[in-house]
């Protein structure tokens, strides 16, 4: 996964026409482009498009955990991890808007302001 990431980028900054070796000055784009491209491939296993609506948008696409997990998640990398393993059963793709929704309907904010 790394190595096919690292070959990616290596293609991105060709493309940006910055060099390898300025690696270090862009680390924080390195990482940003990272997250991407592991997220895009995360949502791609997961089936690519929202399970309610099947809107297709990566702008707007969010990995859901079917039942929530809580605050044990640290970072989006531990899901990831987890679904590119193949442990795929408790996560769904929704887009934002079917996510609010069900958060809204399954109180998971609590705090959130209610439109009624
Ligand atoms: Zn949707």
């Amino acid at each position: 996964m790394e190595r096919e990431f690292r070959l990616h980028w290596r293609k991105y900054v060709e493309e940006k026409g910055l060099t390898i070796s300025k690696y270090a000055q862009y680390s924080n784009e390195y990482t940003k482009q990272r997250y991407l491209w592991l997220r895009k491939k995360v949502i791609s296993i997961l089936g690519g498009k929202c399970a309610n609506c099947g809107n297709v948008d990566l702008r707007c696409l969010q990995i859901d955990h079917i039942k929530a997990v809580g605050s044990k998640r640290k970072t989006p990398y531990e899901d990831f991890k987890k679904i590119i393993k193949g442990e795929t059963d408790n996560f769904q793709i929704l887009c934002a808007n079917c996510n609010a929704v069900k958060k809204h309907d399954k109180k998971e904010f609590p705090n959130m302001v209610r439109g009624n």
